[in-house]
């Protein structure tokens, strides 16, 4: 069955979409040359995910290439033109005075070349200047009201990261300290790598608002793209859906959000800022430090996040600054530890490649040999995301005994994890006993 069908298949046949709003394009830094429409449609046509965020949406080249490569699906939805049936919906990045990156999600294409153009003739700047991703001399609370002004939907981005974060260390511990009043209008918040729902949940204020879980990937390479994604559950995918989902309004709603198990997320650990050494709590440590790790003794846990704060504890391996990673920054923000009913399941996964590659016993999940057994198992088994999620485990360790044992026990959040931290990210044990 040719791809184009197989895709529309299996939406109507799931009853639910899998989408990832956040990437970059080829415009932004540090990206890949091959983020394009056809590759990125290919790839997600692989994975099994139906719509995605265009990224980059007020860079007037990438608007061009969407423009040659997209047809209009449904309101505010497009459709790649070539042989894959994926979805599109038009979504950006802005980081604002504050060094603060917000996602937002605009009705059509042609809002971000209005808004673009808008932004360019305000502060008179070239608006491609920065990449794909836009800095602005605004601030937070103005830049929601001008996105709901174009009808689109705002929220912090990868919250929770040392950088260019919202409840980064020594900035905001609270969405009204930066969107002030209009922090009630927010429409969600996006996680990023190395939180899931439950760490979030630690934090009160942040139960009323709906969660997002996307790639924010560079690269289309399998493993990146992916990594996270939404599934909403939708009528018609259609702009109001997308957004009365987010609402959890009517029958449109997240049902699941998917991605990457936290402890892998290279912002994860706290860690120093000089030699990227990465914190690691023990009972008893042995030594202060080792080569990729400073060790502190658990018990004093609370006291050192303080002291890293206040930057009166230094890396006792080069003296350079300590930084705190996801975990140990929302447990000083925490306000609750109450477990919110309400939110919807989250799947911490770990991509195949990356499985794949540990198995392999290879450095990178970016080479030919995982390639080849990625190919393999989802020619057997279907796409990536039905084997991560739904197919019975026997039927996996019928093709792979060692893959099945790790999704086992990854469904049951039970994995052995070398913590990632300081920009490097975590690693998948595998228990001798499990190998092949
Ligand atoms: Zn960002
Ligand atoms: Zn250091």
């Amino acid at each position: 069955m040719p791809p184009l069908t197989q895709n529309k298949q299996n939406r109507e046949e799931k009853s639910s979409i899998f989408a990832d709003f956040h990437i970059h394009s080829c415009f932004s830094y540090a990206t890949s040359k091959d983020m394009i429409i056809p590759r990125i449609s290919e790839l997600s046509s692989k994975i099994g995910l139906d719509l995605i965020g265009t990224g980059d949406i007020l860079h007037s080249k990438w608007i061009e290439h969407l423009s040659e490569n997209l047809i209009r699906h449904e309101e505010g939805i497009y459709k790649f033109k070539g042989n894959h049936e994926i979805l599109f919906i038009a979504t950006g990045e802005i980081e604002d005075k504050e060094s603060i990156h917000h996602l937002f999600f605009l009705p059509n294409i042609e809002t971000g070349t209005e808004l673009s153009l808008m932004f360019e003739r305000r502060y008179n700047i070239d608006m491609n200047k920065y990449g794909g991703r836009p800095i602005l001399p605004i601030s937070a609370d103005e830049l929601v009201e001008i996105i709901h002004d174009y009808g689109g939907i705002i929220g912090p981005a990868h919250a929770f990261t040392p950088f260019k974060a919202i409840f980064r260390s020594n900035k905001y511990s609270s969405l009204k300290e930066c969107y002030g009043d209009r922090a009630d209008k927010i429409d969600f918040v996006e996680l990023g790598l190395s939180a899931n729902s439950q760490l979030a949940d630690q934090i009160s204020e942040l139960w009323n608002y709906p969660y997002l879980s996307n790639s924010d990937s560079h690269s289309p390479n399998l493993g990146k793209m992916g990594r996270e994604c939404n599934i909403i559950k939708m009528d018609t995918i259609n702009y109001e859906n997308v957004l009365m989902s987010l609402k959890g309004k009517g029958r449109n709603k997240i049902i699941k959000n998917v991605g990457l198990e936290p402890r892998l997320g290279k912002y994860h650990g706290s860690f120093c800022f000089k030699c990227r050494r990465r914190i690691s709590y023990e009972d008893n440590p042995k030594k202060t430090f080792y080569e990729n790790f400073i060790f502190f003794e658990q018990g004093n846990k609370k006291a050192i996040i303080e002291e890293i704060i206040k930057k009166k504890l230094r890396c006792p391996a080069c003296t350079g600054l300590l930084k705190l990673g996801v975990k140990d920054r929302i447990s000083s923000i925490a306000t609750t530890s109450d477990v919110n009913m309400d939110r919807s399941k989250y799947c911490n996964i770990v991509p195949i490649p990356e499985i794949l590659a540990v198995i392999l016993k290879l450095k990178s999940a970016n080479t030919k040999k995982v390639k080849i057994a990625y190919k393999e198992i989802t020619l057997k088994l279907g796409s990536e995301y039905s084997i991560l999620l739904d197919k019975p485990i026997s039927e996996i360790k019928k093709v792979n005994l060692t893959l099945g044992n790790i999704i086992e026990k990854m469904r049951e959040n039970k994995l052995e994890i070398i913590e990632g931290g300081g920009g490097i990210f975590g690693k998948l044990k595998i228990p001798p006993s499990q190998q092949e």
